[in-house]
C-alpha cells in the first residue's frame, strides 16, 4: 500500500490563507442602512416626557480668530430611536452598560404586519403572525433579533398619525393609538424561539392603548432588550440582514438614544 505523506509545513500556510476571512471584502458585498431617526426638538417623545433639547454653547469665530462650535443636549431616555434595557420594567434588571456587545449585534428577521396595522391602529402582533412568517421563511433561528414592521415609520413627521394624538401629559397618554406586540406573543418569542432582542417602528413595543405594559414586563423580566421608534424598516428584508445596535452607554440607565444600523447583503 502506498501512503502519500504531505508535509505539514507545506499545507499549513495555504490552508491558513484560504480560511482567513476578508471582512472588508465581505462587507463591501452589501450595504448599510441607518434605522435611526434624527434627534431634534420635534422628535417623538412620550406625552409625559420633556422634548429633546439641543442648545448652542458657542458657534462662530472665537477671540483667537478660528471657528469653533459646541452644543449641549438633554433628553429623556425613552424617546426617538431608543434602546430599552431590562431595568426599564424589571427591578434589579440589567442597565445599559451591562448589555454585552454580543447582545447588541446579530442576525435580524423582519415580520411585516403593515397591512394589519394599516387597518387597525391598535393592532397586536400575535403568535400567529410569527407562525405565518415561519411558513414562508422557516423557523425563527435562535438568537435572532426580531423586528416588527408596522409601516408607521412613514408617519414619523406627522405626530398625530404616528402616535394617535397631539395632546401631551396624561390626556395624551389616554389617546395613544399605535400597534404593538401582544404580551403572550412576546413570551412565546422568548420561551419558544429563544430570541435575542425585539424592535418596532412605533413609540413602544406595547401597543398605544396598553395600561399595564405586559409586553415590556415580559421582555424585561426575561432579560431581553428592545428597540423602539425604528426608522426605515421597510428597507430591511425579511431575512439576511445583520444588525448593530449602539445605545449610549449610560451607567445605571434604563434606556438611551440608540444608533441602529442594518447591513444587508447584495443578493
Ligand atoms: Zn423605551
Amino acid at each position: 500500500m502506498k501512503i502519500l505523506i504531505i508535509p505539514f509545513l507545506l499545507i499549513f500556510p495555504i490552508s491558513c490563507n484560504q480560511t482567513k476571512p476578508d471582512t472588508a471584502k465581505l462587507l463591501a458585498e452589501g450595504k448599510w442602512i441607518d434605522l435611526t431617526w434624527d434627534f431634534e426638538e420635534s422628535t417623538v417623545y412620550w406625552p409625559t416626557n420633556v422634548a429633546f433639547k439641543h442648545d448652542t454653547v458657542f458657534y462662530g469665530i472665537n477671540d483667537k480668530g478660528y471657528f469653533y462650535s459646541s452644543f449641549k443636549y438633554s433628553a429623556e431616555e425613552h424617546g426617538g430611536t431608543h434602546f430599552d434595557a431590562p431595568l426599564h420594567f424589571a427591578q434589579g434588571g440589567r442597565s445599559i452598560e451591562q448589555i454585552t456587545p454580543n447582545e447588541l449585534t446579530g442576525p435580524a428577521i423582519v415580520v411585516d404586519v403593515s397591512e394589519q396595522s394599516a387597518q387597525n391602529r391598535d393592532y397586536l402582533v400575535c403568535t400567529d403572525d410569527f407562525l405565518l412568517w415561519e411558513k414562508k421563511y422557516g423557523r425563527i433561528p435562535e438568537q435572532s433579533i426580531v423586528l416588527l414592521h408596522t409601516g408607521y415609520g412613514k408617519y414619523w413627521n406627522d405626530h398625530e398619525k404616528y402616535t394617535g394624538t397631539l395632546l401631551s401629559g396624561a390626556a395624551g397618554v389616554a389617546e395613544l393609538h399605535f400597534p404593538g406586540l401582544d404580551p403572550e406573543a412576546a413570551t412565546w418569542l422568548v420561551k419558544e424561539r429563544k430570541i435575542k432582542a425585539v424592535g418596532i417602528d412605533t413609540p413602544s413595543i406595547d401597543f398605544g392603548q396598553s395600561k399595564d405594559f405586559r409586553t415590556h414586563r415580559s421582555l424585561c423580566g426575561n432579560n431581553i432588550t428592545a428597540y423602539e421608534n425604528i426608522a426605515n424598516l421597510g428597507q430591511v428584508p425579511a431575512t439576511g440582514s445583520y444588525l448593530v445596535a449602539a445605545p449610549m452607554k449610560i451607567k445605571g440607565g434604563s434606556g438611551s438614544p440608540l444608533r441602529l444600523l442594518a447591513w444587508i447583503p447584495n443578493i
